[in-house]
């Protein structure tokens, strides 16, 4: 049988780098992406969120996202803009996760469009934003809810099955079938892989056999410090002594749920005494009660103690800054307290006027629990800047800045290799995606050396047929 119709994988995204990450698979005349994610960092990176992507919105029949993270789903909008009206399937927690969080990127879209205008900054008059929120909410109309495990067919002849990785919340890795000249044949796309062993969501599941895999990379070339619960107590016990204040710039989703999650384990271990701890982000805020919600999701201990006493993901004496209002007189407050707060590199959000406010004070701590990407203002403290400029002044930096590694999202090497030894029998071919070049090329030569497979990093826009 030779009537197979031509086969193929474009890398337009999260190659070479971390964001943007986005899969053309081509069968025949269809296509499918897997993610449609915004590129986000340096602005050589931003700029290709503004030249069309290579793809004939005509013939793309389905997107599939792997989680609600936006450099893997903050393209979609953009596409939705475009024209596309296809279906975009998801599980059912990334899908209420986007609700909150494609809005959020659209409005940010919105501001700088507005600030750009305003300012004249920008070399297009006027300014225009990538998507609109109009967009964003058009996209949540095309959300196709998937279970994981549960196979569907996404476009003629390919169906779908997702498996659960940890990571956040609804993430899932992607696993394509189809037949190739009547032989069954697989595609599986790892996602962004999670951790073993944390709070809240249950671990990866084993590894599906496949014929070609993507494997991220994003810490390929590291191993996560083991140590990061006892660093924050003692940081949370210190703060409570001396009565001060703690802020932690944290992504909204993901991190700020797992933070909240061990300090009421510790303050129900009796480890640490009972302080206040706002939780100032609306998004994580409506983020930790889908977290609640999604019971699917939750591990043995998680659902242990929902069972019992109600979402243990609150604090004792938690208090919830869901107003402007409420965040602004958080500031009048006295210690000890523990502020959470996002944008989790410090890079715009209401965190910038709590650190505005009591980064001149020694007495201050600033907890850094997450990756501070280069140009950044969380960079900046980590790398122990004597000021900032924040909200259109300097402001000295007195506090004292403390960096924990631990609570990362994302499985390090040991945990990379720890799933991949999952796989049955290897598969016939693996690219690394999703990682810096040192991570990605680090990962590769692991994985040749440690598994002795057929391993390969990708290149951007890179073509492979599969056959
Ligand atoms: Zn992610």
């Amino acid at each position: 049988m030779t009537n197979s119709p031509p086969v193929s994988l474009q890398f337009l995204g999260a190659a070479g780098g971390v964001t943007g990450s986005k899969y053309l698979f081509s069968y025949g005349d269809d296509q499918l992406l897997i993610d449609c994610g915004l590129f986000q960092g340096l602005k050589e990176l931003r700029q290709r969120n503004w030249t069309a992507v290579p793809v004939d919105l005509a013939r793309l029949r389905a997107v599939v996202l792997t989680h609600a993270h936006i450099d893997h789903s903050g393209y979609l909008p953009r596409i939705v803009a475009q024209g596309y009206q296809g279906p975009v399937f998801a599980t059912p927690g990334t899908c209420d996760l986007l609700k909150v969080m494609l809005p959020d990127a659209a409005h940010l879209q919105e501001e700088e469009a507005r600030y750009a205008n305003r300012n004249e900054y920008s070399k297009h008059k006027p300014a225009l934003p990538l998507y609109t929120v109009h967009d964003a909410e058009r996209s949540l109309q095309l959300l196709r809810p998937v279970r994981n495990a549960e196979p569907v067919e996404v476009m003629p002849n390919v169906s779908l099955n997702f498996g659960r990785v940890g990571h956040i919340l609804g993430a899932g890795s992607a696993r394509l079938s189809f037949k190739i000249d009547g032989q069954q044949k697989t595609l599986l796309d790892s996602g962004d892989l999670g951790r073993y062993g944390r709070p809240i969501l249950k671990d990866p599941e084993p590894a599906p056999n496949t014929d070609w895999l993507l494997i991220e990379s994003t810490y390929g070339n590291r191993v996560h410090p083991k140590d990061s619960e006892n660093g924050l107590r003692e940081i949370i016990k210190e703060v409570a002594a001396r009565r001060s204040c703690l802020i932690v710039p944290a992504f909204a989703v993901g991190r700020t749920q797992e933070l909240i999650y061990v300090i009421r384990k510790m303050e129900d271990d009796g480890e640490i005494p009972t302080i206040p701890v706002h939780i100032d982000s609306p998004m994580a805020i409506e983020a930790t009660e889908i977290y609640c919600r999604h019971t699917e999701e939750h591990d043995f201990e998680m659902a242990q103690l929902s069972s019992h006493e109600g979402c243990p993901i609150s604090s004792r004496h938690m208090v919830i800054d869901r107003t402007p209002e409420q965040s602004k007189a958080v500031n009048d407050v006295k210690g000890p307290i523990i502020i959470i707060s996002a944008s989790g590199m410090a890079t715009g959000g209401r965190v910038l006027h709590h650190l505005k406010q009591r980064l001149p004070d020694p007495e201050t701590t600033v907890l850094l629990v997450g990756y501070q990407a280069e140009g950044t203002r969380g960079r900046s403290l980590q790398d122990g800047a004597k000021e900032l400029k924040m909200l259109g002044e300097i402001v000295p930096v007195r506090a004292s800045v403390k960096v924990l590694d631990g609570f990362s999202a994302h499985a390090d090497q040991d945990e990379i290799l720890r799933w991949l030894g999952t796989f049955k029998k290897p598969p016939r071919m693996t690219y690394v995606v999703h990682g810096e070049p040192a991570a990605a090329s680090t990962l590769a030569e692991v994985i040749r050396d440690r598994l002795s497979w057929n391993v390969e990093v990708a290149k951007y826009q890179q073509k492979i047929p599969l056959q």
